[in-house]
């Protein structure tokens, strides 16, 4: 028996362990003072009442013989599919159902895709990034390579002709800083894709916070994508499904081989997601579900506006916020990730996350988000706006 050596190459996360014994260690000493957390990257809001209705009727067919459903077919149902099919085409993106693959989310699609592409690719992954992209991909021992994202280019990396990559990762809107690609920006990504015979894993986890209806939602509103580009989303941000688990992988025919492929791995490796969450899902798209989500959403959108507000005031440098649930900011007086954390922790006892732990360009940056209560979100900003202004 020999072990996938791999696995050795990977760097231990100190990032939220570390963050979590500093807070241990600072509650421990000043019990009395409150810490208000803006560090996380869960939603808090629950799930809307729509899809709490579809699952609970879903669960009561569940037990009852005639309606009773066993295994379903592994890539989805069909409700779903057809849903999301739709929801696509209002973005003017023509999908056929067998180009849809529902999953338990985007995480595990981002890992798993990756059983379709030779160990001997080459990856490109923007710096900072969310962790996930980076991991899958020393496990299975591939070359990776970095592209900067900083404050020069807004965070929003262009290709350049003199990198060679075959896998190319695009995160937009972007966790952690926010940035979000406009479409001539990832026609440009989509044009070294199909020159270079490179694949874009495109994640949309967060595209629902988009507003702004230039921006693209998805990576096939731009011309030439379904030739070159997966798209990987999410219930999870969109509609408080973290727990719950649903998510989606487009593979268009126009890939080729890859659709048949990542159809043949997810029957096999693959069971399904549970009917009464695809049930749940479904209820996202209703007309109900929709203005229930925005609800949510608006409140997520509302706490990012107290947070970059009080950032202005303060006159402390940000991105993101507007169009994504993470505000990027620069930390005021040139200090180190870890050192703002320190200090706002001790003055303020308000929690981060610095920017240092999603790759060296972090450094010098710190996320917030707006997935706290509101009631958090204004007091930690009136504790910022006293420290600093
Ligand atoms: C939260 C998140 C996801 C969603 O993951 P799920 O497995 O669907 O919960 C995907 N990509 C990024 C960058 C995320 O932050």
């Amino acid at each position: 028996m020999k072990l996938n050596e791999n696995y050795s190459n990977l760097k231990e996360s100190y990032l939220f362990s570390t963050i979590a014994k500093k807070v241990n260690e600072f509650s421990a000493a000043h019990p009395d003072k409150k810490i208000i957390r803006l560090g996380i990257g869960d939603v808090t809001l629950p799930l809307c009442k729509a899809v709490v209705n579809a699952m609970k009727s879903a669960v009561e067919e569940m037990g009852v013989q005639s309606t009773f459903r066993g295994y379903g077919p592994e890539q989805g149902y069909d409700f779903l599919k057809n849903a999301i099919k739709n929801y696509y085409a209002e973005k003017n993106v023509s999908l056929a159902p067998d180009e849809i693959f529902i999953s338990d989310g985007a995480k595990s699609d981002l890992g798993n895709i990756l059983d379709l592409f030779d160990k001997d690719n080459t990856v490109l992954v923007p710096d900072p990034v969310y962790p996930v992209y980076v991991d899958t991909n020393i496990m299975a021992g591939r070359k990776i390579i970095y592209i900067n994202a900083n404050e020069e280019n807004d965070f929003l990396p262009a290709p350049d002709e003199s990198i060679k990559a075959d896998i190319i990762y695009i995160c937009s809107p972007n966790n952690p800083t926010g940035a979000v690609y406009t479409k001539e920006g990832l026609k440009k990504w989509v044009d070294y894709a199909l020159n270079n015979n490179a694949i874009i894993l495109f994640d949309a986890a967060y595209e629902a916070f988009i507003t702004d209806a230039t921006l693209p939602h998805s990576i096939y509103e731009i011309e030439g994508a379904k030739n070159c580009a997966i798209e990987f989303c999410s219930f999870s941000k969109t509609a408080g499904f973290t727990g719950t688990r649903c998510g989606y992988t487009v593979v268009p025919h126009a890939l080729g081989r890859l659709n048949k492929m990542w159809l043949r791995r997810q029957t096999t490796k693959f069971n399904g997601v549970p009917y009464i969450v695809q049930r749940g899902a479904e209820a996202v798209f209703t007309e109900e579900g929709r203005k229930e989500i925005q609800t949510n959403l608006n409140y997520y959108r509302e706490n990012a506006k107290i947070i970059a507000d009080t950032l202005t005031e303060c006159g402390i440098k940000f991105f993101g916020g507007k169009f994504s649930p993470y505000i990027w900011l620069k930390c005021p007086n040139n200090m180190s990730s870890w050192d703002f954390f320190d200090y706002l922790l001790t003055n303020i006892q308000v929690v981060g996350t610095p920017g240092e732990g999603f790759g060296k360009n972090g450094e010098g940056f710190f996320r917030l988000t707006s997935f706290g209560s509101r009631e958090n979100t204004i007091e930690a900003m009136k504790r910022l706006k006293s420290l600093i202004k």
